[in-house]
């Protein structure tokens, strides 16, 4: 057996973003954490992406996407319309107003302190993830407060479960309480889509 503690890999830090897209009929967006400047000159940008999420497929097709930086005062409403509902067959756009930047694609219009147009030069299938890497169109800063990181979302916007009155498993990714016991081995959060050892049993 590999010598490996998952705990390790949390040591690892992230920063959370809403990445944009559109199909062609309408805005769509997800919540990522996985977003790396990789080279700078010319400067490239790594975006890795769930298959299983709508937005994989829209950016595979049209070669382009937003990367909104959220900052510390996004609500626990963003990560709730933008990270745990499927644009597939809901408009996460639905009550909000974006701005637009050069490519035409949405930018939230609070809660980010920059974004990043992406145009993607070469695709890597990494089974379960579609890795995008991108050179980048355009960029702004749009205010100095603090970017949000995985450790802050976790700290200070997630809402702690009320555990104390369910029984099951809860994903220590977002929240969602499975009842039932046995978790089975290949279920997939429905929220977040990490799988069966992301859940911890609630005692
Ligand atoms: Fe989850």
């Amino acid at each position: 057996m590999a010598n490996i503690e998952n705990s390790a890999l949390f040591k690892i830090s992230y920063g959370l973003f809403v990445v944009t897209s559109n199909n062609g009929t309408r805005d769509n967006g997800l919540i990522v954490n996985t977003v790396s400047q990789i080279t700078d000159s010319p400067i490239r940008v790594a975006v890795a992406i769930n298959k299983k999420n709508y937005s994989h497929d829209t950016i595979k097709e049209t070669g382009k996407m937003n990367v909104c930086c959220l900052s510390v005062d996004a609500p626990f409403s963003v990560f709730e319309t933008f990270g745990f509902k499927s644009g597939r067959d809901t408009n996460k756009f639905d009550g909000i107003t974006p701005v637009r930047s050069e490519n035409g694609l949405a930018v939230l219009p609070e809660f980010i302190n920059g974004f990043i147009s992406l145009e993607v030069e070469s695709y890597i299938d990494i089974d379960s993830h579609g890795m995008f890497i991108c050179t980048v169109s355009e960029a702004k800063t749009l205010s100095d407060k603090e970017s949000m990181t995985y450790t802050y979302y976790q700290k200070n916007v997630k809402p702690k479960p009320e555990t104390t009155k369910s029984k099951g498993y809860v994903c220590k990714i977002c929240g969602y309480i499975y009842e039932g016991d046995p978790l089975p081995e290949d279920f997939i959060c429905p929220w977040c889509k990490h799988g069966a050892s992301d859940f911890e049993k609630i005692q």
